[in-house]
C-alpha cells in the first residue's frame, strides 16, 4: 500500500498559495502530518479525497491515478473532515444501518453484523442507541470514523481529528486510530506534536505548503 504524491501545487482565488509543489511518499501505517496552522494540512487532505483539484501534480495510491479514476477512488478511500458532521436525530446504530443501507448491503444480517464491528472499534457500542446529535465531540468523531468503516476502505484520511477533544476523549479516540491503523494506511494531520510523537512510525512536517522533513518522529522533529 503506497500513496504518492506528486509536485502538488494549488493557490486559492485569493492568491494564496497553500501547496507548493508537494512530493511525500507515504506507505502502510499509521503517518503523521504535522504543521502549524495554514501550513496547507486541509488544503492537501481535501486533495488527497478529491474536494478539490490541484492545479499541477498527481496522486497514485497503488498505481492508481486517485485524481482521474473516482470510481476506484470511492472503493478505497475513508475520509473524515475537520468539521463535525450534523446528523438527523437517529440513534448511532440505526444511522449505521441506513448508511451500510446506502452502500448497497441489502442483506439485514450483514448490516447488523458490519455496525456491530464498527461500533465495537470505535468504542461505541455502550452508547449505540444514543442519538448522534447528543453525542461529545470526540464521540461524534469516532462515529465519524465508524462511518467511513463501513466502506472498509484502504486508504483513511483524518484531518485534525484531535483538535477541541478534552484529554480524555483525545486519547479514546487515538486509540481507535491506531487500532485501525494496523491494518490500513490511515493519514492524519494534527498541529499537536505528542499526537505524532504517541501514534505514527512515520511522520512529516508542513509548513508553507512544502514538506519540510519527514522520517520517523524522533528524525523529524
Ligand atoms: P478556488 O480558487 O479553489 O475556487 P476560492 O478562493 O474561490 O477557491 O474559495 C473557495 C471557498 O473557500 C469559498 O467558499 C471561500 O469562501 C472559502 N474560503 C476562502 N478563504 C478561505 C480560507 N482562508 N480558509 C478557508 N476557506 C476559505
Ligand atoms: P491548515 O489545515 O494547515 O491550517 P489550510 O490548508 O487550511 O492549512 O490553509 C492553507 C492556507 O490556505 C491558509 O493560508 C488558508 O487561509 C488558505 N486557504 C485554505 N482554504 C482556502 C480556500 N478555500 N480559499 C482560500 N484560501 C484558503
Amino acid at each position: 500500500m503506497k500513496l504518492k504524491i506528486n509536485n502538488l501545487s494549488k493557490t486559492y482565488g485569493n492568491g494564496v498559495k497553500a501547496l507548493d509543489g508537494l512530493n511525500l511518499e507515504i506507505g502502510a501505517g499509521m503517518f503523521g502530518l504535522l504543521g502549524p496552522n495554514g501550513a496547507g494540512k486541509s488544503s492537501l487532505m481535501r486533495t488527497i479525497a478529491t474536494l478539490q483539484q490541484p492545479d499541477s501534480g498527481t496522486i497514485e495510491f497503488d498505481g492508481i491515478d486517485i485524481l482521474k479514476d473516482q470510481i476506484e477512488l470511492r472503493k478505497i478511500l475513508g475520509y473524515l473532515p475537520q468539521e463535525f458532521g450534523v446528523y438527523p436525530s437517529m440513534s448511532a446504530e440505526d444511522l449505521l444501518d441506513y448508511f451500510a443501507r446506502l452502500k448497497g448491503i441489502a442483506s439485514k444480517k450483514e448490516r447488523e453484523t458490519i455496525v456491530k464491528e464498527v461500533l465495537e472499534v470505535t468504542n461505541l457500542y455502550e452508547v449505540r442507541k444514543k442519538h448522534v446529535n447528543g453525542y461529545s465531540g470526540g464521540m461524534k468523531q469516532r462515529f465519524g470514523i465508524a462511518q467511513l468503516l463501513l466502506n472498509n476502505p484502504k486508504l483513511i484520511i483524518v484531518d485534525e481529528p484531535t483538535a477541541g477533544l478534552d484529554p480524555a476523549e483525545r486519547n479514546r479516540f487515538l486509540n481507535v486510530l491506531r487500532e485501525i491503523g494496523t491494518n490500513n494506511t490511515v493519514i492524519f494531520s494534527t498541529h499537536i506534536v505528542e499526537d505524532v510523537k504517541e501514534l505514527c512510525n512515520e511522520m512529516a512536517i508542513l509548513n508553507g505548503g512544502k514538506i519540510l522533513s519527514k522520517g520517523t518522529p524522533k528524525e523529524a522533529t
